[in-house]
């Protein structure tokens, strides 16, 4: 099948139209016109092979939203002319472990990614939702509720449910004292979704700019990191820091600003390691944890309750040929808080 999209065609080159072949549907599979695609700072990490291992052409986008237009014989939940999104995998063993316990997002023998993953031919490349049409298996395709916008939703497939998941996860509840770092796309919905479970938010930013929206996106406090004194303002202050920042930065004071046995959870994917110190972690017994954003059924457990909720991202849309600028604007933190292509233009 023959797709329009845009392609990386080395990690240091822009991205640019590029037609390409994707695997001929088959009876579990749901094929989908893609009508919007979020742009997550991990497409530009792995575009720009920032993390090692990228193979080119590379075609991002794991944060997808369009219309079911064919259903293989086999698929059951799915029909066409459907409202469907697909995230960051597309395919798992489904027998290992994690597998068993919906965790496909931890398959012990590798989760297939929507892009930089291998097909079962063992060579093609998964190419992601830079494009027009995607084909996916059924059990990866996500239902996305009647309510939500379908632009400001595509960022829930990564954005939501990264920071959904670890705040579950740990049990975040009403009146817990939260702390979001980083207000990007990942940091705006961690505000939105921590707001939404009763927590009471504080945002910790370099970015004077963000300052009012910190409050309109649902946060109770904001602090300017970079300003003198700032973190040790905050000592003992949280329960839970929620770390989102896609570059190397400190993050003892980060720790240091939790409660005694309060968890710092790493979702920010820095390609160059942080330098963490005992100290902070021994003095108030705290933890570090990570997390990979999260299963299918959590996923849409994360879409149904943004539903309830009218949760979505606040986005700014931009055309194909406007992805080079908007890589560099997301680098420089200079956007709010998502940008998303309108796929409808491939
Ligand atoms: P983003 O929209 O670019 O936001 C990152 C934010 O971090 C920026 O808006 C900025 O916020 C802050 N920041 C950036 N550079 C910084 C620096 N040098 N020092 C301090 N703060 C800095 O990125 P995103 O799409 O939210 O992704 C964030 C990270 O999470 C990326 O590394 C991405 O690969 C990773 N990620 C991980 C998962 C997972 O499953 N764990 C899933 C998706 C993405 P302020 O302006 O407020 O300071
Ligand atoms: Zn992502
Ligand atoms: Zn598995």
């Amino acid at each position: 099948m023959r797709v329009r999209g845009y392609a990386a065609q080395s990690a240091d080159s822009e991205l640019a139209a590029w037609e390409f072949e994707r695997r001929t549907p088959g009876e579990k599979d749901v094929v989908i016109r893609i009508e919007y695609c979020g742009i997550c700072h991990s497409d530009i990490h792995f575009a720009r092979n920032e993390w090692g291992g990228t193979t080119y052409p590379a075609v991002p986008g794991h944060e997808i939203i369009g219309r079911v237009v064919e259903v293989g014989s086999g698929v059951t939940r799915y029909h066409k002319d459907d409202r469907v999104g697909v995230g960051c995998f597309v395919e798992s063993c489904r027998t290992c472990g994690s597998c068993q316990e919906d965790l496909e997002n931890y398959c012990e023998n590798g989760v297939r990614g929507t892009y930089g993953g291998v097909e079962d031919d063992g060579v093609t490349p998964t190419r992601g939702g830079y494009s027009s049409h995607i084909v996916v298996d059924e059990h990866f395709v996500l239902n996305i509720p009647d309510a939500l916008d379908p632009a400001g939703a595509a960022p829930l497939l990564c954005a939501g449910i990264t920071t959904y998941s670890p705040l579950r996860h740990v049990g975040v509840s009403p009146g817990d004292r939260v702390a979001v770092m980083g207000l990007g796309g990942l940091g705006h919905m961690g505000v939105k979704l921590a707001a939404s479970f009763g927590a009471e938010v504080t945002v910790l930013s370099r970015s004077p700019s963000k300052q009012a929206d910190a409050e309109r996106l649902g946060a109770h406090d904001f602090v300017l990191t970079n300003e003198e004194g700032a973190m040790n303002a905050l000592v003992g202050r949280f329960d839970i820091v929620l770390d989102t920042i896609s570059a190397e930065h400190d993050i003892n004071g980060p720790v240091m600003s939790l409660k005694r046995d309060g968890t710092f959870i790493m979702v920010g994917a820095s390609p160059t390691p942080h330098a963490l110190a005992g100290g902070p972690l021994i003095m108030g017994r705290r933890s570090v944890m990570g997390s990979l954003v999260g299963g299918i059924a959590e996923t849409q457990e994360m879409l149904d309750h943004c539903g309830k909720h009218r949760i979505v991202s606040d986005v700014e849309m931009i055309t194909p040929d406007q992805i080079n600028e908007a890589y560099e604007r997301a680098v420089q933190g200079d956007v709010k808080y998502r940008f998303v292509i309108d796929c409808t233009q491939f």
